[in-house]
């Protein structure tokens, strides 16, 4: 049985070729004026190698280890930990494996972490801890992929593909073991470029890539011996002892062997020549030299017990019992068989333990032990058993494994539509409540324009009325004097046709209405003397001196250019003729001042009682007007400053109104008419009461 590990533990080394040298000259090591870092660079090869020489060196480095910075302690712990591993002490190296990785977490260093979970890997492997083994290296890869160490991430890449290649991922180790053989190449260092080589090249063996293979060796065996690195020119050779085999090239095979050997001898490596040894004694196991079969294994043996090799002991056991059994030592080979089963067993290495029990059974049968061989077979068959379950086992946790995994990622599906879902609804939500917030602004804002606009328009509508009002104001108001115009008095007297007799009615006084028209005298000659505007300011006095005059309710008209009219609604019938003389008096007593000039002014008023019912019939106020206007002109051409009122009248049967307005003063004097005349001027302050004159015709 030949020792079929691919496994190589990639070096550290930072100067290759020191590592021959230090096996030389141990004394090297001792060297007290040397860098902490640079004794490591030389250890770290011995490690691998010359294991217990290492551990020597370490742990007088000890002290200075544990005080320097934390990628350089990480790498004493990695190194420290692969001496213990290979000299046996799997335990040790665990807990060194474990204190760089607590180093890394506790100073953040991916370097002390990465290194921590490949050493604590690599002591697994040994174990055949295979999964965990596993899981710590490509986890270690991961982190080590984060650091700028080149070395330490080759090396992670290499220990990364090799297990991949022994869970069966061969794309996944080549692609490894391809990288790193690239990042060793750029980084020009030789060790890890040889140690990257050699783990492809074995890979290729696996992969049945045998000229690939052999190519690959080819450039690690002259990069090897261009370094001289007798370790590295050995392990090269067990692998091309391995494709020898491969390709049933026995004496190639044995020659490389036989040449790693002798450069193992003379380096004194004491951890890795157990398995040339013991890859001998199969070599000559195969070409049935049973007494060297039996020399070289007795001495990969004797090797391999030095560190607790098991693995190696247990196929050098197989190896010897083969040896005895063909040298006819039925006895002594079953005792040694049971050994290496036993040690396989104990190792847990299951495929190993079955592949022996064939091989053991086929032997004793060949020796013709029948029922030892029955036996064997039976073994191997509950383990092939044992296997086959524990991979039906293994098959169904993975179904399971995949079911749960599906299932969960159903479960992961289905909340995210959930969350989605809600998401949505959220947003919806958010949504409305935007257009809600949107609507509730607009309405705001509409009631706000609504409630400018209503007040635009209440202050429109109210200024329209002062605007109304001023227009009908002046649409019956005279501009100059801001009397009551014409055109108002006629609307006034059309809608008030009945006017009625307002007043107290004192005893025995018959309230009536009065009408008087005044006419300014010789209004020419002011607009003539003095000028127009002393003309209108004359105007504008005799409204003012009516207004005092007469009484609030009176209504008083500006009838005509200097003509007023005043309709007084209620006066005691016998009290107009001392209107009219309060009128003449009132307006002449003051001449107006104007620019320096006092301007007399004098009037000439027509009045009547109104309404007038001549004949019992009552007149239009027109008719009524046009009497009063008849009595101003006799005013006016009796002599002016002076006022003629229609008291009432007579005889009535014996004439009509026709001809009373044809001709006033004569129907006056033919007594149908009843006149009164008033006398202006300062003398005459009292009414004066005339009374019709004979007829002139
Ligand atoms: P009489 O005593 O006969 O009434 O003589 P009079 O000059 O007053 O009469 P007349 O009718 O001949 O003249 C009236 C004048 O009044 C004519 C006109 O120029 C003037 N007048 C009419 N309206 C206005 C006005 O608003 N302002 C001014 N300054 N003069 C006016
Ligand atoms: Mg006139
Ligand atoms: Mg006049």
């Amino acid at each position: 049985m030949a020792a079929g590990s691919n496994r190589l533990s990639p070096q550290r080394c930072r100067h290759a070729w020191l590592a021959v040298l230090c096996v030389l000259s141990a004394s090297a090591f001792a060297r007290a004026d040397q860098s902490l870092e640079a004794q490591l660079a030389e250890t770290s090869e011995l490690a691998h190698y010359v294991p217990e020489k290492a551990l020597k060196t370490l742990l007088k480095l000890d002290e200075l280890a544990r005080s320097a910075a934390t990628d350089t302690r990480a790498e004493y712990l990695a190194q420290l930990s692969e001496a213990r591993r290979n000299t046996g002490d799997q335990k040790a190296a665990i807990a060194l494996a474990e204190e760089s990785i607590a180093l890394g977490k506790e100073k953040s260093s991916p370097v002390a972490l990465a290194k921590g979970m490949l050493a604590k890997g690599e002591v697994m492997l040994v174990r055949n801890e295979l999964d965990e083994s596993h899981q710590l290296l490509w986890a270690a890869e991961a982190i080590a992929n984060t650091t700028a160490d080149l070395d330490l991430r080759v090396q992670a890449m290499i220990l990364s593909g090799q297990a991949f290649a022994e869970d069966g991922n061969f794309p996944a180790a080549l692609t490894r073991l391809q990288a790193a053989v690239a990042l060793a190449r750029q980084d020009g260092k030789p060790l890890p470029m040889i140690t990257s080589l050699n783990a492809l090249a074995r890979l290729y063996r696996q992969m049945k890539e045998y000229s690939k293979g052999a190519d690959t060796l080819k450039e690690a065996m002259a990069m090897a011996t261009e370094i001289n690195s007798f370790a590295r020119m050995a392990s090269l050779l067990n692998t091309e002892y391995l494709f020898a085999m491969e390709t049933r090239q026995q004496k190639r095979g044995m020659e490389a062997l036989l040449s790693a050997l002798e450069l193992q001898r003379q380096i004194g490596d004491t951890a890795t020549i157990d398995i040339t040894l013991v890859n001998l004694s199969d070599s000559y196991l195969k070409q049935k030299d049973y007494r060297n079969t039996l020399i070289y294994a007795s001495q990969a043996l004797e090797a391999a017990r030095l560190f607790h090799d098991e693995a190696i002991e247990a196929t050098a056991y197989v190896n010897i019992g083969e040896a005895q059994l063909g040298m006819g030592r039925l006895a002594d080979s079953k005792r040694s068989f049971e050994t290496g089963l036993s040690l396989y067993e104990k190792s847990g290495d299951k495929p190993a333990l079955q592949a022996v029990l064939l091989e053991y059974g086929a032997a004793l049968e060949q020796a013709g032990d029948m029922a030892g061989a029955v036996v064997a077979y039976h073994r191997e068959r509950a383990i092939s058993e044992d296997l086959f379950e524990k991979q039906r086992q293994k098959a169904l946790w993975e179904l399971q494994g995949k079911y749960e995994a599906d299932k969960k990622e159903r479960q992961i599906e289905l909340l995210s539509r959930e969350n989605q879902v809600k998401t949505a609804d959220i947003d919806n939500r958010r949504l409305q409540q935007r257009i809600w917030w949107l609507l509730a602004i607009v309405f705001a804002l509409a009631a706000l324009i609504v409630g400018i606009l209503y007040r635009k328009i209440r202050q429109t509508n109210a200024q329209l009325e002062v605007k109304n009002l001023e227009l009908k104001q002046q649409s019956s108001r005279d501009p100059l004097t801001s009397l009551y115009n014409r055109r108002h008095y006629q609307d006034f007297m059309r809608t008030h046709s009945q006017v009625e007799k307002r007043g107290a009615a004192t005893a025995g006084e018959e309230m009536v209405g009065a009408l008087f028209l005044l006419d300014v005298d010789h209004f020419k000659h002011v607009n003539d003397n003095y000028g127009h505007a002393a003309g209108d300011a004359v105007l504008k006095m005799i409204a003012e001196n009516l207004r005092v005059i007469l009484r609030e309710t009176d209504m008083i008209v500006r009838w005509g250019g200097e003509e007023f009219l005043a309709f007084l609604p209620a006066v005691a019938r016998s009290g107009i003729d001392d209107i009219a003389h309060r009128i003449l008096t009132g307006i002449s007593a003051q001449p107006v001042d104007y620019q320096g000039a006092a301007i007399p002014v004098k009037v000439s008023i027509g009045f009547a009682p109104f309404p007038l019912a001549p004949g019992g019939q009552s007149l239009t106020w027109e008719r009524a007007v046009n009497l009063v206007d008849m009595a101003l002109y006799l005013a006016k051409s009796h002599g002016r400053n002076r006022a003629y009122g229609v008291r009432g009248f007579a005889n009535f049967e014996k004439t009509t109104m026709e001809e009373i307005e044809q001709d006033l003063e004569r129907a006056w004097r033919a007594g149908f008419v009843d006149l009164s005349v008033v006398l202006g001027g300062a003398a005459q302050t009292d009414a004066v009461v005339i009374e019709p004159e004979p007829a002139l015709a």
